[in-house]
């Protein structure tokens, strides 16, 4: 093992992906690259060379060898790039005066390697290294005819500032992160992402290792779907103990197979697996779908082995499906590539799915065969060592064959990529989720309010709610609202028209559909009129409109397509019961064709209430009408297409930086805390709290400690108004509760009898906190709590009894948008009363919402927050703001770890940009 130097980063080293989807290795330089980067010259024109230094040379001497490689990592910091232990690229930066914010940057990149983004890699890394280091700004030099690295800088949207002097240019720019490095990180991420899980989707060739010639076998029914399936490309069966497999010449390992193979199903045993993999990676296969089980699901000794796995592919550029899963589908006709080893054949479509669990991505593409949802393409992601549902993800968004995506999902490798990637999708492409099992927040004992506030499933909740992801309870739910948005356009608002042949059904629909928020208006009178035309005299046509069992095909055609071309509703779902067989067939057909007649111009839903389901004409694929048996279902759906619509109309907030927030005085007060409190942490004392808050513009009340009488009368001297006294015991953690908090004290004598009688309401009182007394106002809490998977969780709800008694609160996930501060409020139902309830007296509810992003970005700027319960918070009048009256903060030693994707926090901005 090697030695890593004294203050080696090692947390930075990481894979990543480039433009070509191959992987390389990125990690902080060591002083024994010498060699490394000698070979690197050795492989550069000299035209780069010259655009390196500025010079001809063959070889670094040992001086310069040591000054590139021997770092501080701190003021000068270099990492490499390697590809199959070579290193391909260099990129460092030299702050040149210790303190000094500007540094330089320089890079070098291998000649074969160029164009891929070596470089643009290398700064991303290089300024999220340098910017928390003080580094604000990078300078380089450049020669005149380096269009390369201009495109680099250019590339990584970074706004520079050039001038050119005797052929150099000096390029300047800040480390900052702005909307346009985001915007050019998240395409490269998306782009680099698509182009490595292509040679899964679309392969030109296929070896099947662990082909079986036993049939019922795992290996052997995948064989049989590949063939089936008719895939475009050759199947290579390989087995060293079988000649022939399928009537097909079998090899002995996938070395021997006679053409490229791009992708290669494995299904030997797990032991056998990494052999395998590594023949796959001497062939120059791109893709791998591990089959197999028997890795980090049974623990132990098989997550080592999944590691070892995960470092083979990596190290060969190879993107890895599973292990331990039941492989992969893409349904376009170009490629026809059935890999999987389920008996059912998924339909073409436009939905992509992708499930964790083997089993069910049986039974779901079963379902959806049924069901007549048709497939793009769907993936198995099994363990998830390599390729992650995120991924697909970002693999789906820019795939022209899939327009609603669904997952089934039991875990999340990186709730925030996650959050991130989900948004924007969301804006194009519905994305459809159950996630099964809970988390555990709440779980824990829980040390504070906030903490006894979240539930079992709050994080998942408020992760799809952020994320605009539709979350369904059930599989059957997933699939009642998939037929809808693959086949249906997105609803424009809540107006539901009804056209039925019974009552009883219709009334049962309106009910539903009210439940889920949706409106079923009565019809304007000349609406009515006009249906009353085609009905008998007995119909119903306020809406629903009930045209009685006599009904026939043509009234439901003609009703339809009255109620399809008003304006007066926005969603239109007709309802059929056939109460007797004749006929059935016929008016299905007219339901159908009225439908299609319209298709497109608003939702469409048919309820079909039989047993024996609807009749071919209405259900075929083709007609693209979902039809559901009954009418809570047909309601459930289109009340998610219209929540998810809604969203999707939404603008989309944006994370706000305050500029006058004090960050270095934060950071050194948690600093200083740890030190006293140790790794575990604790709660801070009572200054620090205060010096936290304030250093992020929340205010706390006039305030001073005490611990004798006399010390308690002379800082509420200093007091315009009235004094509160609160006892500081480490027992005491609801003061109230134990008589330690006087409210509302003024005078010498009543400020004695309140010290008194406060410092004696617990054993361990070290005195009392004396306090301005803060008069009015509305009282709210707001606090952070931690899930384990989806890290601070942020939440609000009205004071006192609102909280603790009915649990009006709301949850989101860290960070939150300005978007997300003024739902929050709003979607708790207390609020009314800041807003004034019935001649109430109103509160300041944009310093409510700013308090709320404050915390957010104090939670950013100091990952050791664990926990913490401002409760309560006395808002004042509009334009009067708030004060932070009671306040608890747990700290301990940071959890978050580095994450190796684009930082993507916005710049600072220098007036936050409120809602109103
Ligand atoms: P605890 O939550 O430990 O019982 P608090 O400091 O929250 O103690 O005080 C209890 C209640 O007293 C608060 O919920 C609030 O209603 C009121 N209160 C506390 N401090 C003040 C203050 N400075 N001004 C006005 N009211 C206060
Ligand atoms: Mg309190």
């Amino acid at each position: 093992m090697r030695v890593l130097p004294e203050g080696y980063p090692a947390e930075w080293v990481t894979d990543i992906l480039l433009k070509d989807g191959s992987t390389v290795h990125l990690r902080p330089i060591l002083p024994s690259d010498g060699e490394g980067l000698n070979d690197l010259i050795s492989r550069m024109s000299r035209e780069s060379v010259y655009h390196r230094f500025f010079r001809v040379k063959k070889r670094l001497d040992p001086d310069e060898v040591e000054y590139f490689t021997v770092l501080d990592y701190a003021d000068r910091m270099a990492f490499v790039v390697e590809r199959d232990a070579r290193i391909v690229g260099v990129g460092r930066y030299d702050r040149q005066k210790t303190g000094s914010d500007t540094a330089e940057v320089a890079f070098a990149v291998a000649d074969a390697e160029q164009g891929r983004g070596i470089g643009t890699r290398l700064l991303d890394y290089l300024t999220a290294y340098a910017r928390p280091r003080g580094v604000t700004a990078f300078r380089a030099y450049v020669l005149a005819d380096n269009h390369a690295m201009i495109r680099v800088f250019r590339g990584a949207g970074f706004r520079m500032r050039r001038e050119l002097e005797e052929g150099v240019y000096t390029v300047e720019f800040p480390t900052e992160v702005s909307v346009e490095t985001i915007a050019a990180a998240e395409e490269h991420e998306k782009r680099a992402t698509a182009a490595s899980l292509t040679p899964l989707f679309y392969p030109y060739s296929i070896a099947v290792i662990g082909a079986s010639r036993d049939p019922a076998s795992i290996g052997g029914r995948l064989m049989a779907n590949l063939l089936s399936g008719d895939f475009t490309g050759p199947v290579y069966p390989v087995n060293p103990k079988a000649e022939v497999v399928r009537s097909m010449l079998a090899y002995k390992s996938v070395l021997d197979c006679p053409t490229v193979v791009d992708l290669a199903f494995v299904v030997v045993p797990a032991r056998h697996v990494i052999p395998v993999v590594e023949q796959c990676a001497e062939k120059g296969v791109k893709g791998i779908v591990v089959i197999s089980a028997g890795f980090a699901e049974t623990g132990g000794d098989g997550t080592v082995l999944e590691d070892r796995l995960l470092e083979v592919v990596r190290e060969h550029s190879i993107r890895m499906v599973g292990p331990n899963c039941m492989g992969l589908v893409n349904t376009d006709p170009a490629v026809r590539l059935d890999g999987q080893f389920g008996p059912v054949r998924p339909a073409r479509g436009n939905v992509a799915m992708s499930s964790q669990s083997g089993a069910l991505g049986i039974a779901i593409l079963d379902y959806a065969t049924k069901l007549n949802i048709g497939i793009s393409s769907f993936v198995s992601v099994g363990n998830k060592a390599d390729v992650s549902g995120n991924d697909l993800l970002l693999y789906w968004e820019d795939d022209p064959a899939t327009d609603v995506i669904l997952l089934y999902l039991e875990s999340f490798g990186n709730p925030r990529r996650f959050a991130r990637i989900a948004r924007r999708i969301g804006q194009r492409k519905p994305i459809v989720a159950v996630k099964s099992g809970r988390t555990s927040a709440g779980a824990r004992a829980a040390s504070s309010h906030t903490g006894s506030l979240a539930s079992l499933d709050i994080a998942v909740d408020a992760l799809f709610h952020q994320s605009g992801v539709i979350r369904t309870a059930t599989l059957s739910q997933l699939f009642d609202v998939t037929t809808l948005l693959a086949n249906q356009p997105l609803p424009l608002g809540r107006r539901v028209g009804i056209v039925s042949n019974a009552g009883g059904p219709a009334i049962l629909a309106v009910d539903a559909l009210e439940s889920h928020s949706l409106a079923v208006v009565e019809f304007s009178s000349g609406l009515q009129e006009r249906l009353r035309s085609l009905l008998s005299p007995q119909a119903a046509v306020r809406n629903p409109v009930d045209m009685i069992a006599s009904a026939g095909p043509e009234q439901y055609r003609a009703c339809i397509e009255t109620v399809m071309t008003s304006d007066e509703v926005d969603a239109v779902m007709a309802i059929f019961i056939p109460a007797s067989p004749e006929g059935a067939e016929e008016i299905a057909a007219a339901i159908a064709a009225a439908a299609s007649a319209r298709y497109g111009e608003k939702p469409f839903l048919a309820v079909y209430m039989s047993s024996q389901g609807a009749p071919r004409d209405l259900a075929a694929s083709d007609s693209r009408i979902p039809v559901y048996p009954f009418p809570e279902q047909a309601a459930r759906a289109l009340g998610h297409a219209v929540d998810y619509a809604e969203w999707r109309r939404r603008p989309v907030g944006s994370i706000v930086r305050f500029d006058d927030i004090d960050v270095p005085r934060a950071g050194a007060i948690v600093k200083q805390a740890l030190l006293r409190l140790g790794e575990d942490g604790g709660w801070l004392g009572t200054d620090e709290v205060e010096g936290l808050l304030s250093s992020y513009g929340l205010r706390l009340p006039e305030s001073g400690v005490a611990s004798t009488a006399d010390e308690a009368v002379a800082i509420a001297a200093g007091f315009p108004g009235a004094a509160v006294l609160k006892v500081i015991a480490p027992s005491a953690v609801h003061k109230s509760d134990v008589g330690g908090v006087v409210l509302d004290v003024s005078g010498e004598e009543e400020l004695r009898r309140a010290f008194a009688q406060v410092t004696s309401a617990v054993p361990d009182a070290e005195g009392a906190l004396v306090q301005e007394f803060v008069a009015g106002g509305h009282e709210v809490l707001i606090g952070v709590t931690q899930d384990p998977t989806f890290g601070p969780l942020i939440v609000f709800g009205l004071g006192g009894v609102f909280v603790e008694l009915i649990g009006d609160v709301a949850f989101r996930i860290h960070p939150i948008t300005d978007l997300d501060a003024v739902e929050m409020i709003s979607e708790v139902k207390s609020s009314r009363l800041l807003e004034g309830y019935r001649g109430g007296e109103a509160g300041d509810l944009d310093a409510v919402r700013q308090a709320l992003l404050r915390v957010s970005a104090l939670v950013e700027d100091l990952p050791e927050i664990a926990e913490m319960d401002l409760n309560p918070v006395k808002v004042s009048g509009p334009g009067r703001g708030l004060t932070v009256v009671d306040a608890r903060i747990r700290i301990r030693e940071a959890q978050r770890a580095w994450l190796p994707e684009p930082d993507l926090r916005p710049a600072r901005v220098s007036s936050p940009r409120m809602p109103q």
